[in-house]
């Protein structure tokens, strides 16, 4: 069974005389042990769908299963996920252990178990050091890992977390998402991770979903969403891209020639069966698959002329803007190579 599934969810808001369609139309299947991600802009729904998986909230229409069962409208306490916040939530007056240890007290689990399982998940977390310690003796990223350890030890069967990281400075962010990875790796609890974040996305997901306007735009591992955009919005949305306009000109076994700019030709793989000669269409490419070279490459590489208008140099790559004709523009990446060189003690 799948750990989470959402069938044909929607959620309204009433908002004074106005209806806001927060989830409008959600499938999706999260597996058992899956790192998924719910990504897209702020105000797309991923909080309202996060909340029903929760219990939180309840679908206007559609069914929420965990572990294959139907749990619309069961109330959160009686799900078996754990929610984490960005906002921590830890008790201030207890201590880093006390902290942990507070639902399975209030479960009534027998004292040496509680004490070995907060224990075991102040290890995971690398806190065994600060048990002692109030949160507030403590950095951001200790405080969140604490809040992870507090979820983590009832073992849950999904844990979800809500931009849980959106609080910290960047290089802490970064090194807490290596952080969030090994943890997850190591419990094999399935973990929904909701983030505006696209880079954070690509880095710790196994699948992800791209949503916009409470809908998903696509479904798919890291380097499909990226490599293969469904949507014009998820090739925006996902790092950057260039919308280059062509016209399909003809097909030789499979590969279509497009005429794009000022009569250049490109050559497309794998493009849609719709697409057939004298179509207007769209072509996404990305920044670092485009090669700047003086001479005119081989008749088997896609090719365009153009003038670099701008040019910034950022170290391990420079980035270009250059003038295809036609009132068009691109942006080309180059990584430049680098030789070590001695430095100065
Ligand atoms: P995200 O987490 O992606 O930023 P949300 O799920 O929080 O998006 O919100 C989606 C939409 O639903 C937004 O337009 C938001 O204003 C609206 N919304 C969310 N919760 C409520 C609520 N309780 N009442 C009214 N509108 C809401
Ligand atoms: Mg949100």
């Amino acid at each position: 069974e799948p750990a989470i599934s959402l069938e044909g969810v929607y959620k309204s808001f009433r908002s004074g005389s106005e209806t806001v369609h927060a989830v409008a139309g959600v499938d999706l299947t999260i597996e058992q042990g899956e790192f998924f991600s719910l990504l897209g802009p702020s105000g797309c729904g991923k909080t309202t769908t996060m909340r029903m998986i929760a219990g939180f909230e309840d679908p206007t229409e559609g069914t929420v299963r965990l572990g294959g069962r139907d749990v619309t409208g069961v109330a959160a306490n009686h799900r078996d996920v754990n929610m984490v916040f960005q906002s921590y939530a830890l008790f201030p007056h207890m201590n880093v252990a006390e902290n942990v240890a507070f639902g399975l007290k209030r479960k009534r689990v027998a004292k040496d178990e509680i004490k070995r399982r907060v224990t075991e998940m102040l290890d995971l977390v690398e806190l065994g050091h600060r048990a002692r310690h109030r949160p507030t003796q403590l950095s951001g990223g200790q405080q969140q890992r604490v809040a992870l350890a507090r979820a983590l030890v009832n073992q849950p069967a999904a844990l979800l977390l809500d931009e849980p990281l959106g609080a910290l400075d960047l290089k802490l962010r970064q090194a807490m998402q290596v952080e969030l990875k090994r943890i997850q790796r190591e419990v094999g609890i399935t973990f929904v991770y909701v983030t505006h974040d696209q880079g954070e996305a690509l880095t710790m997901s196994d699948r992800l979903a791209v949503m916009n306007n409470g809908g998903v735009e696509q479904l798919g591992t890291p380097a499909e969403v990226y490599e293969r955009p469904a949507t014009r919005f998820v090739a925006d949305f996902i790092g950057t891209s260039n919308l280059i306009r062509g016209v399909v000109r003809g097909d030789v076994g499979g590969v279509w020639r497009v005429e794009i700019a000022d009569g250049a030709t490109a050559l497309v793989a794998g493009s849609p069966e719709t697409v057939t000669s004298g179509t207007h269409l769209h072509l996404t490419v990305r920044p670092e698959k485009i090669r700047i070279g003086v001479d005119r490459p081989g008749d088997d590489v896609s090719a365009v002329q153009g003038v670099i208008t701008e040019t910034v140099y950022l170290g391990a790559a420079t980035h270009y803007q250059v003038d295809i004709g036609g009132g068009e523009e691109i942006t080309v990446y180059q990584q430049n190579a680098s030789d070590s060189a001695p430095v100065a003690e």
